[in-house]
């Protein structure tokens, strides 16, 4: 039995998730309609002004409603530390780990030729000017320990190389093909600490 239109183009446009496949979509659909719809409301709201208000921060390029996200603004983080991430979602995972007070740079992604994902796609030549800010010292190289993450962190050590700088990877812990999103906070405080250097 085929839904009513709306019906069907509410299951198509909930399918955008990822991991929600269309029963799943179906299911959410019918608990709004049937039980949630000021929710429901809620979200498609919340859902515009997001898309509409969210921008990237100028300075580390994560996602922010300013110009400069707050990490950036904060005088009390270390300018001396600059951790390269692949997400906004690692930040979060990062500064939950309590250990980090430098400042971050978000590549929103990694490097894929394949998928048409090089170097400008992911911010390298603002990254390129931001590691030669004079009150750098050390790069943290925190993407993920996957074969793609192992080859932007490959690129951007190729990068920083001629420059004055300490550069480091993330280490022990952190298990091969892992994400750091999913890596619980004392594994990821164990391989901030224990960063290896890699000059
Ligand atoms: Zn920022």
């Amino acid at each position: 039995m085929a839904f009513s239109p709306l019906i069907e183009q509410l299951i198509e446009a909930l399918r955008c998730f990822p991991g929600v496949g269309a029963k799943t979509a179906q299911r959410m659909a019918f608990h709004i309609l049937e039980r949630d719809r000021e929710k429901g409301l809620h979200l498609a709201e919340t859902l515009k002004t997001a898309i509409k208000d969210v921008k990237h921060c100028s300075i580390c390029r994560t996602f922010s409603e300013h110009d400069i996200c707050q990490l950036c603004a904060n005088p009390r983080r270390n300018e001396e530390l600059l951790c390269i991430v692949e997400t906004p979602a690692d930040i979060i995972a990062i500064e939950q780990t309590g250990i980090y007070r430098g400042k971050y740079f978000v590549l929103m992604g990694h490097l894929s030729p394949l998928d048409g994902i090089g170097p400008e796609e992911i911010g390298m030549s603002q990254l390129r000017e931001r590691i030669k800010e004079k009150n750098l010292k050390e790069i943290i190289l925190a993407t993920n320990h996957t074969v793609e993450g192992e080859a932007t962190a490959h690129y951007i050590r190729e990068l920083a190389n001629p420059l004055n700088l300490k550069i480091s990877r993330i280490a022990h812990g952190v298990p091969l093909g892992g994400e750091l999103e999913y890596v619980d906070s004392f594994t990821l405080a164990e391989a901030i600490s224990g960063r290896l250097n890699v000059e």
